[in-house]
């Protein structure tokens, strides 16, 4: 029997309460998934040491700021950098991730301001891993893998 390809994905969408708000974010289309890709779950921020719940932090410049004014740039540059090596162990070339967070966001993040404003812009985990040739897609196009 041939493997799967495996996916990497942001933990929140396969329904692990990992968001800042302790939250998840299931995808109704994982069953499906399943059926075709093996998934490994990740969430970069938890991965980075961060914990659940936790304070929302937004992209400003090159920097992660979250709401009470710290700079948690270096979670999420330790998160994404997991990220990427297990992609790099496990030979993934493919990941779904959260649209909207300042970790796995691929088409758009927070303004970076906290005024519920998205811009345009990627995550510090989609970027990196971007960069090193993964194919990331938002949960809005999971559609195209299935
Ligand atoms: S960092 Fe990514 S995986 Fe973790 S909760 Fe946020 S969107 Fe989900």
């Amino acid at each position: 029997m041939v493997d799967m390809e495996k996916i990497l994905i942001s933990a929140c969408l396969v329904g692990d309460k990992v968001r800042y708000d302790g939250k998840s974010q299931y995808h109704p289309l994982i069953k499906e998934l399943l059926e075709k890709y093996k998934l490994v779950p990740f969430c970069p921020e938890v991965e980075g040491g961060l914990k659940t719940p936790r304070v929302p932090s937004e992209i400003k410049k090159d920097k992660v700021i979250n709401q009470e004014g710290r700079d948690v740039t270096r979670f999420f540059k330790e998160g994404a950098e997991k990220a990427l090596n297990i992609c790099k162990y496990l030979d993934i070339k493919i990941a779904i991730l959260k649209d909207g967070s300042p970790s796995c966001g691929s088409t758009e993040i927070h303004s970076g301001n906290f005024d519920g404003r998205m811009v345009k812009g990627k995550g510090i985990t989609t970027t990196l891993l971007e960069q090193n040739g993964i194919k990331v897609y938002s949960e809005k196009e999971i559609e195209k893998l299935l």
